[in-house]
């Protein structure tokens, strides 16, 4: 391979001659420690070179040897439950090797080569494929099947394929093209992280992710495939939120990039994610886990590459029809690497000195998001469903990498440390986070709850709005001066805070509630706010009615196991029908058959199981 040398070193930044078939992207290796680096610009006779590793030592006229190869990750079985830094360098192996610290010019293999795994073929010798198509399939972990799919440049006949124990660098299979060139397909595959992996069409997306949590799930829903960021001010939950999604967001595969937090956050991470466990099965929550971790100590240039390398990954087990859930925390200091860079490349700086392609940039990053429909032949879908966490300092989110986000993404989980402060979680703010998925996913809440979910949901959103305004006015002239129906409305209000929206991601029911029982949970306390405005319309006394006894069970409805609330809520729906009748002349004219006992709908849908309802 050729050999330049380099001319000038900026930090990260290094400029190098005599590579005249440099090519944008390539990697090279610089220097006497073979320092790992890639192409982000060629000007003439001279390569610029991003390096990914501290550059002291490198000095002037030190080699510089192109590779040929563009900035790929490693793609196979032993991804599941690894744990790498930026560019994909396995961080518990580096460990071992070098100490604590990533030994520099380290490029050990990203994946197991020695390690054998099963392969039961699924295409039989004379078969057509393609690009997409899946070979023969292994158990990566108890909780994964890994499918083996002909890479997306390869089409022919099936000449071999070959069943039983196989690293991942032995052949498992034979193509032949139209020109009778065969090709020999290995479990292993490359694909350079900086370009989108293939797919036949992007689909509109569909379904919810649902994560358990109330008011992500029923206020503001995320749609697998979809995009949103959360911002993450110190102490309001985030960590909370992010280990909540991780364990119940009904993902087949969660990646999670780390990057840029301090160390310690890092680590955390690192030791807490191992140790969670998959409610539903009992297993570690690593076994449909990938971590991908670059801390703030770590060089910037591979933190600007691990958000890809994570999104890489994420689209290859989207492409074997998975639904993939990916982490970024924080694409702000995502962000900051990319300004940092850009300003020893001496570009022209944009707003706040950070590029001016930075809002193209997140842009192409959290399009990778979405439904699609995959390689290969018949119908398989997957989905890949991005959540970025953006950190700004001093929580502004008017600064340009949350606006960029804010324009691209189209959830918004508003955590809100006062909320946090006054111990209320998630801390979520409701008057600020929105969603542009509602139409996506109400049909399938529709048909998974009931017919008037939208309704309720939007019941609820107006009377968290109204309570906002009367706060106002009761901060002003105190509450006795409002109406009776401003008086209840503002307990309803309460209700939908306390008794729904709160959450206690430590109580063992709490932490999960399935999308049918928010549904009815829901439903129940707007039964309250119902039969309320309708008592008072008879006369009722506001006094008495906010004094009800029913008002306890509604807030311990949350806490009622899943298997028993269709009992209980409907007793509890007499109940208040009863007390709010007692404080009338006559009787409530409400229905109280509000809830439908389907005993074909699943309360809680298990992880891993496919199929069925939630
Ligand atoms: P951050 O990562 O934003 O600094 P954490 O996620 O560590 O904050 O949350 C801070 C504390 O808030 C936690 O230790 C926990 O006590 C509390 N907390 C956050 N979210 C919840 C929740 N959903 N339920 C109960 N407590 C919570």
């Amino acid at each position: 391979m050729a050999k330049g040398r380099v001319v000038r070193i900026s930090g990260p930044v290094v400029e190098a001659e005599g590579l005249p078939e440099a090519k944008m992207a390539e990697v090279v290796r610089v220097g006497k420690d073979r320092l790992i680096g890639e192409i982000v610009e060629v000007r003439g006779e001279r390569v610029v070179i991003q390096v990914y590793e501290e550059t002291t030592g490198v000095g002037l006229d030190d080699v510089v040897e192109a590779t040929g190869e563009p900035l790929s990750v490693e793609l196979g079985p032993g991804l599941i439950g690894s744990i790498y830094d930026g560019i994909q360098r396995p961080l518990d192996l580096i460990a071992s090797i070098s100490g604590d610290f990533i030994g520099r010019g380290m490029a050990p293999e990203a994946l197991d080569r020695e390690k054998k795994w099963s392969f039961k073929p699924l295409t039989a010798v004379g078969e057509m494929v393609e690009g997409g198509d899946i070979l023969g399939t292994l158990q990566e972990s108890p909780l994964i099947e890994h499918k083996i799919m002909v890479p997306p440049d390869t089409k022919g006949k099936l000449t071999s394929i070959f069943e039983g124990e196989f690293c991942i660098e032995e052949v498992v299979a034979v193509v032949e093209d139209e020109e009778g060139m065969e090709r020999e397909i290995t479990m292993l595959q490359k694909w350079p992280v900086r370009v989108p992996r293939p797919y036949k069409e992007k689909k509109p997306v569909s379904e919810p992710m649902i994560t358990g949590q109330r008011i992500l799930d029923t206020l503001f829903p995320i749609a697998k495939g979809g995009a949103g960021c959360v911002p993450g001010p110190f102490g309001s939950g985030k960590t909370v939120v992010q280990h909540q999604l991780a364990k119940w967001a009904d993902a087949d595969i969660i990646v999670y990039v780390g990057c840029g937090e301090r160390g310690n956050e890092m680590c955390q991470v690192l030791k807490e994610f191992p140790e969670l466990v998959d409610p539903n099965t009992g297993r570690p929550l690593m076994e449909r886990t990938i971590l991908v971790a670059n801390t703030s100590n770590m060089p910037f240039a591979a933190r600007e590459a691990s958000v890809y390398t994570g999104i890489t990954i994420a689209e290859y087990y989207r492409d074997m029809g998975y639904n993939v859930a990916l982490m970024a925390d924080s694409t702000s200091r995502w962000a900051e690497a990319l300004r940092e860079i850009s300003g020893r490349l001496e570009e022209m700086p944009g707003e706040e000195g950070y590029p001016a392609y930075l809002a193209s940039r997140i842009a192409g990053f959290y399009e990778r998001a979405g439904k699609v429909l995959t390689l290969g032949k018949g119908e398989r879908y997957g989905t890949l469903t991005v959540m970025g966490a953006v950190s700004p300092p001093g929580g502004d989110l008017s600064e340009p990498t949350s606006q960029a986000t804010l324009r691209t993404v189209k959830v918004f989980w508003s955590l809100d440390s006062e909320l946090a402060y006054k111990r209320h979680f998630p801390a979520i703010n409701w008057l600020r986070a929105y969603s542009l998925y509602l139409d996506n996913v109400e049909d399938w809440w529709k048909k998974h709850t009931g017919q008037d979910w939208k309704e309720k949901r939007a019941m609820a959103m107006r009377i968290l709005q109204e309570e906002a305004e009367l706060t106002d006015i009761v901060k002003l002239v105190g509450v006795e001066s409002l109406s009776p129906k401003d008086r209840f409305t503002l307990d309803v209000a309460r209700s939908l805070r306390e008794d729904f929206l709160y959450q206690n991601a430590f109580h063992e029911i709490d932490t999960y509630t399935s999308a049918r029982k928010q549904y009815m949970l829901l439903k129940l306390v707007l039964f309250y706010a119902e039969a309320g405005f309708e008592a008072l319309s008879k006369g009722a006394d506001i006094e008495k009615m906010l004094k009800l006894e029913v008002k306890e069970d509604i807030a311990k409805a949350r806490l009622v196991k899943e298997e028993e609330v269709f009992e209980v809520y409907k007793s509890i729906v007499k109940k208040i029908n009863e007390q709010f009748s007692q404080l009338i002349e006559g009787k409530l004219e409400i229905k109280e058959d509000i809830f439908e006992n389907n005993p074909n709908l699943l309360y809680r849908k298990p992880l891993n199981q496919k199929g069925g309802d939630a």
